[in-house]
């Protein structure tokens, strides 16, 4: 069951990914690549001009599905967390169950899912373990609409419903997603012009071997299109909007 759960999501990834595959590696660029969470730093996020990060999970703070922060990055991790004026949400392609597990590992971050539902667009928000749900058209929604897909990264609604929570709408470039993955992370910041750190994969053996396949092939596609990335903030790595269009 759990493995049909698993397969599931990444298939509604491709799904999302493998039709649009030439234009969305238009918006594969990250504003910046870093070999490690452990290397964003306060000082830089703060000349930079960024207010709020965007966090994926798997892959980027954790192995797949695990239950903690990896103890390599969790000093960082939490230094973040803790500084003041610095907002925080994650966006994760997950299900609900692991949505709520994420709301009770990171109880003071808001974990945004998107879906489409009879009734359009609506967001499901939990913090701790408090869900509520959205819509940009109907506001608050009490009581779970029935849902008829899910809206996942690479989508750039779900990156503004986010955006929306942190009160940021309006700053997007304030913005820094962090991820580990080219098509669904960076490819969702581009769209929304919010900028992007990209990280290697945590674990990598721990993923289905689809997920690993596609991390390994969109890494192949990276450097086919732009070389070997140079990691860390560069002289004016001045984080900006990198898509091509
Ligand atoms: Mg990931």
């Amino acid at each position: 069951m759990r493995m049909g759960i698993m397969s599931e999501t990444w298939l509604q990834t491709a799904r999302r990914v493998l039709p649009n595959l030439v234009r969305l590696s238009r918006q594969i660029r990250p504003t910046i690549h870093l070999s490690s969470v452990s290397d964003i730093c306060l000082e830089q996020l703060n000349r930079e001009g960024i207010k709020a990060i965007l966090w994926d999970v798997d892959g980027t703070l954790m192995a797949h599905h695990a239950g903690r922060v990896d103890p390599s990055i969790a000093g960082a991790f939490t230094a973040l967390l803790r500084a003041t004026d610095l907002r925080h949400a994650i966006v994760s392609n997950c299900q609900e169950a692991r949505a709520a597990e994420l709301g009770q590992m990171f109880p003071e971050v808001p974990v945004v899912l998107g879906y489409e539902t009879k009734v359009g667009c609506v967001f499901r928000i939990t913090r701790d373990v408090e869900t509520k749900w959205w819509s940009p058209d109907h506001g608050r929604l009490f009581g779970k609409p029935e849902i008829v897909s899910p809206i996942r990264k690479p989508s750039a609604k779900l990156i503004e419903s986010a955006l929306v929570e942190l009160n940021m709408s309006n700053e997007p470039e304030a913005v820094l997603l962090v991820g580990d993955q080219y098509f669904t992370d960076i490819v969702s910041a581009n769209l929304v012009g919010v900028r992007s750190a990209k990280v290697p994969t945590m674990k990598q053996s721990s993923f289905p071997i689809p997920v690993k396949l596609s991390q390994q092939l969109e890494t192949i596609l990276y450097r086919l299109k732009y070389g070997r990335p140079s990691f860390g903030w560069l002289e004016e790595t001045k984080i900006q909007h990198t898509a091509e269009d």
